[in-house]
């Protein structure tokens, strides 16, 4: 039996780990935790029975304590950052999957390796800015760092087996978003709906606007940077639009692996929680007969920003990528609230890549200050 916490329950990813625990007798769901969605919580709570349930608002912690008080057998309720580092270092728990969205996971994260459980990592987030600090302690604590990522766990699996044998270059592959093939002139009035609309993953709303900037695969370079030990010369970015090559690794020989299916983040989610097993998964399969074409382009750097600008953020290092991460972060959450146009997002991150004064190897408290840092210059200076 393997217990399972998931950080960021009510979510897209969440809820699809939800699923797969759904289906497979032998993972218990330890710990669940939310934001503010106390209500889904609720709902989670009487169907899985979690020892812990961790929620971001104490107020809403409070209500849910209320409302769970028949739930045998009880469920602790905690709250705000003590609350997320004691669910995601609970001694029942084998594994954390971390489905939260934004920096918020690195904490929890650190907290969940130094108790030596294993991280299901989707949040890339935390890996973006504090990769220097988790990868190392996750060895040092050996604990696996599973990648959730769907493009990053093709990488991984087509690493299987491969111990011992260089990679030559890492084929990151992406969509290219709802605006593939746009101009800037024509990014200039895009709107939130149209954003939105994501040609082949349904994913929450933050990674879905990042999947339309392509900051989305300018973090997913970084992740594949930290996660697989590679330099980011090594990792090239190929727009697949179809999504059905979910990436590639070409080895020193010239051979090329590559892991095909179709889009459903259960398969990786899957994968992470029964490595190095594979699972029966139900749903729609591949069907070749029926595959019309898998096509090929260069990313257009010139509009989508967002990928110059994470390559950029590397090739710097230190604190530069939490000022990328921080800039968007707050850059779509303002978008999303429609606050600032879509290519304010590309400006607010260019003014603080500039601004900036990068510290060499940032601890996580000067990477939590950059992050405040970001929001204060961007709070001061953008008038829109
Ligand atoms: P969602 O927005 O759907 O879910 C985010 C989750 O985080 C929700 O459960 C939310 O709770 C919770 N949360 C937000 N703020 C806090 C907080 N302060 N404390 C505790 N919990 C909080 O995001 P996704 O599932 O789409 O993405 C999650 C992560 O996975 C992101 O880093 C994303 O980049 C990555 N990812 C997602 C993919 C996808 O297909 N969705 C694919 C690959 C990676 P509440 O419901 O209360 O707001
Ligand atoms: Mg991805």
């Amino acid at each position: 039996m393997k217990k399972v916490a998931i950080l960021g329950s009510t979510g897209s990813i969440g809820m699809q780990t939800l699923d797969v625990i759904r289906n497979h007798d032998d993972l218990k769901l330890a710990a669940v935790s939310a934001g503010s969605n106390i209500d889904l919580l609720e709902e989670q709570i009487r169907e899985f029975h979690p020892r812990i349930a961790a929620v971001w608002s104490e107020s809403k912690a409070k209500e849910l304590r209320t409302s769970i008080a028949d739930v045998v057998p009880a469920c602790k309720v905690v709250s705000g950052m003590d609350g997320l580092l004691e669910m995601a270092a609970m001694e029942e728990s084998d594994i954390l999957v971390t489905a939260v969205v934004g920096m918020i996971g690195i904490k929890p994260t650190i907290a969940a390796i130094h108790a030596g459980k294993d991280i299901a990592l989707a949040n890339k987030e935390t890996l973006v800015t504090a990769g220097h600090i988790i990868i190392p302690l996750a060895a040092e604590k050996k604990v696996s760092i599973l990648p959730v990522d769907s493009e990053h766990s093709a990488i991984f699996q087509c690493l299987n087996g491969e111990h011992g044998n260089h990679i030559h270059k890492i084929l990151l592959t992406a969509s290219g978003g709802p605006f593939r093939g746009k101009t800037m002139k024509d990014l200039e009035t895009v709107t939130l709906e149209m954003a939105l609309q994501h040609p082949n993953w349904s994913m929450g709303r933050k990674i879905t606007i990042d999947s339309a900037t392509m900051v989305n695969k300018g973090l997913e370079v970084i992740e594949a940077k930290w996660l697989f030990g590679i330099e980011s010369s090594r990792i090239e970015v190929v727009v697949q639009p179809q999504s059905i090559i979910h990436s590639m690794v070409e080895f020193e020989d010239g051979a090329v692996m590559a892991q095909l299916g179709t889009p459903d983040m259960r398969l990786p989610i899957q994968y992470a929680l029964y490595y190095p097993n594979r699972v029966f998964l139900d749903g729609t399969r591949l069907d070749f007969s029926k595959l019309s074409e898998i096509t090929f382009q260069k990313p257009d750097l010139d509009t989508f920003l967002g990928l110059k600008y994470a390559y950029e953020a590397i090739e710097t290092g230190g604190s530069m990528p939490t000022v990328l991460n921080a800039a968007n972060e707050l850059a779509v959450a303002k978008f999303l609230h429609k606050k600032v146009r879509f290519l304010e997002i590309y400006e607010m991150i260019r003014l603080c890549m500039d601004r900036h004064t990068l510290i060499e190897n940032p601890t996580v408290e000067e990477i939590l200050e950059t992050e405040k840092w970001v929001y204060e210059t961007i709070e001061s200076r953008w008038i829109s």
